[in-house]
């Protein structure tokens, strides 16, 4: 919702500035939904929205971990790709030509880490 907020606003911007002071308010209807939902008693349903919202960011908010773990990693270890499945193996850092065997289709490569 707020979202949707940021969006109208961006697009009133694109107005003239007449139509700005006609329009601009539009952006306010979801701000003010947004405000009477975290007014909302009805719990079961806000904790359903809540769930279902978790449940949607998942897969997103799983890929931004990966991300910070790889770069915290980066230091210790050098991240490969097998080239027969596409698997993403990680090596010890500074352990110089290291032949890689993939866990996952049994290919060997080698590489330097
Ligand atoms: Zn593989």
């Amino acid at each position: 919702m707020v979202l949707l907020t940021v969006l109208i606003d961006l697009l009133v911007l694109l107005l003239p500035y007449e139509e700005i002071r006609r329009f601009g308010f539009i952006s306010f209807i979801p701000l003010i939904f947004c405000v009477l939902r975290m007014l909302s008693r009805d719990r079961d349903r806000r904790e359903m929205e809540n769930d279902y919202f978790v449940s949607a960011a998942a897969p997103f908010s799983r890929a931004l971990e990966r991300r910070r773990e790889r770069k915290y990693q980066k230091k210790t270890f050098r991240f490969f790709v097998c080239p027969v499945c596409r698997q993403q193996l990680r090596v010890p850092r500074g352990k110089g030509r290291v032949e890689i065997t993939c866990p996952s289709c049994g290919d060997k490569f080698i590489r330097k880490a």
